[in-house]
């Protein structure tokens, strides 16, 4: 056993943090309903922290099941007459949206990044995928047609109608937080439903600032937000009689528990969970190309990314230069908080539960006796900050390399067949996401269709478009969001048939 104690990484500050500069344009904090902020039920309340330096920036409400009962009881009021509107009436609601939130993009980054410690450019690029969201879905809800009407039964009319399903739950993680509300929000509100959203607990400013923007400029009561905890808000959206379909992005372990509680009254669920993606790297590859989509894919968002490039299958004939390729890639990450440049790349892990939850898997790797090739500590405080690290020579099976670690941690293990490489990747209680790097046109068709994940990327990994589905497959859930498919999940089919005869 090696361990290379590398000392490589500081973490990079800055004099003045944009919440204690007074320069934070925070919301409202209390619950967002029927167009207007009201205070919670209970006097509890949640304090949000910023990881990079662990102060306290704002307090929320902890909801309870009575606020979420009664943004129920506004969004089932809104829905009658929103779901009644054309699709052009909805498509320029949801431009008027992508408009309030370009007009205001700094605001949404500046918040973004104090709330969870991303580095600018990540905060720059979820502010320009939900506009994008919210665009694309504005154009393709206008699309949408239903079967065209036949006799499948004589003298019988046929007529298939795409409707609402209602009002929809929305319960988002932390991690993306606006963005991940931008996915459920925009398809949900085209396809006609209205929305109770509860934000992370974590993470809610970005939502409650969209809600503030949009107060008085969309329909009240389409768009509700209750921000609190998963025990009792999310709770009682999963199990809420009037909302007809809930849809989580989180963790394995809610989205059993938003599943099981839907289950009492039959409500449909959309499930985003977790993933493990594995990076297939074929001999043939060019591993330069393959160690710097490893190096941007795996790191984006310190690794706080379901499809994180984070678990490399390499060919054992080039695991060596691949690794050296890697790690020297790796080591020119720049770590720090967001305000200290816009070179950062590596922020914070969300919280110290989460930060002591990463160190306890570098510290069981280190106790296996695995190979930490760069990185593989905690950096110095305050804030929850990991050096990027690689763990290289992992054994088949290692629990680093089977488990969803969702910090800047990537592990490589090697193979020696074709065979052997599927059959790896595919041993993973996930099914997101994952990549094969190859040169060989025949490889780059045969082998994405013998991966069990909802994307397989090409050469390239964590490119996302708003025309393509994003989902999983297994202990990463089911329902899709982006593209034509999220439509489809938060509407309806209704046949009408018509008697003719006589
Ligand atoms: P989390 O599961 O801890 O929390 C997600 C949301 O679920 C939060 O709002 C939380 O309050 C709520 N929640 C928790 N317990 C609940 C319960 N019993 N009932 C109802 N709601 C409950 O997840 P997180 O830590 O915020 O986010 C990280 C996880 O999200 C990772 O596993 C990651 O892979 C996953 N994720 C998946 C996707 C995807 O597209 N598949 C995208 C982003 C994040």
């Amino acid at each position: 056993m090696t361990t290379t104690q590398t000392e490589q990484f500081t973490v990079r500050r800055s004099s003045t943090d944009h919440a204690s500069a007074g320069i934070l344009p925070l919301p409202p904090t209390g619950h967002f309903i029927n167009g207007s902020f009201v205070p919670g039920s209970s006097n509890q309340v949640i304090d949000v922290v910023d990881p990079s330096t662990e102060q306290v920036i704002a307090s929320v409400q902890a909801g309870t099941a009575v606020d979420v009962d009664a943004a129920v009881e506004a969004a089932v009021v809104a829905q009658k007459s929103w779901g009644a509107t054309t699709p052009k009436e909805r498509a320029d609601v949801l431009n008027l949206i992508a408009n309030i939130i370009e007009e205001n993009r700094q605001a949404f980054e500046l918040i973004e990044s104090a709330n969870t410690g991303k580095p600018q450019a990540v905060a720059e690029d979820d502010v320009t995928s939900t506009i994008d969201t919210f665009r694309f879905m504005a154009g393709a809800s206008r699309t949408l047609t239903s079967m065209a009407g036949g006799d499948y039964a004589t003298d019988h009319t046929s007529v298939i109608l795409r409707e609402p399903v209602g009002v929809v739950g929305v319960i988002t993680p932390w991690n993306y937080p606006l963005l991940m509300a931008a996915w459920k929000i925009a398809p949900i509100l085209a396809a006609g439903n209205s929305i109770v959203l509860k934000p992370s607990e974590q993470t809610p400013l970005s939502t409650l600032k969209l809600a503030e923007l949009l107060a008085g400029r969309i329909p009240d009561g389409i768009l509700n937000v209750v921000t609190g905890q998963g025990r009792t808000v999310g709770q009682r959206i999963s199990e809420h009689p009037s909302i007809a379909l809930v849809a989580l992005t989180g963790s394995v372990v809610s989205g059993q528990a938003v599943a099981e509680t839907a289950a009492k009254s039959v409500k449909r669920v959309h499930l985003e969970l977790g993933g493990k993606a594995p990076v297939v790297v074929f001999p043939d590859a060019d591993l330069r190309a393959a160690a710097a989509g490893v190096r941007n894919a795996g790191f984006w968002n310190a690794g706080q990314d379901c499809g994180a490039a984070c678990r490399v299958l390499v060919h054992e004939s080039v695991a060596e230069e691949f690794t050296e390729h890697l790690v020297r890639e790796v080591g020119t990450l720049v770590v720090g908080a967001p305000e200290a440049g816009d070179d950062v790349e590596i922020g914070p892990m969300i919280s110290r539960p989460h930060f002591e939850r990463v160190k306890e898997a570098l510290a069981e790797a280190r106790t296996a006796g695995l190979h930490i090739a760069i990185g593989g500590s905690a950096l110095e405080g305050p804030g929850y900050f990991i050096e990027p690290t690689v763990i290289s020579n992992v054994p088949a099976g290692a629990h680093i390399a089977t488990h969803e670690i969702f910090g800047p941690v990537v592990t490589v293990e090697t193979f020696s067949t074709t065979e052997e490489a599927v059959t790896r990747a595919n041993e993973s209680p996930y099914g997101l996401s994952a990549s094969v790097w190859t040169k060989d046109s025949s490889l780059s068709l045969r082998i994405p269709k013998q991966l069990d994940f909802g994307t397989v990327w090409v050469n390239a990994h964590l490119v996302l478009a708003c025309e393509v589905p994003w989902g999983g497959f297994k202990g990463s859930g089911y329902g899709r969001d982006l593209s034509l498919y999220a439509l489809d999940d938060y509407s309806r089919t209704k046949h009408v048939m018509i008697n003719h005869g006589a």
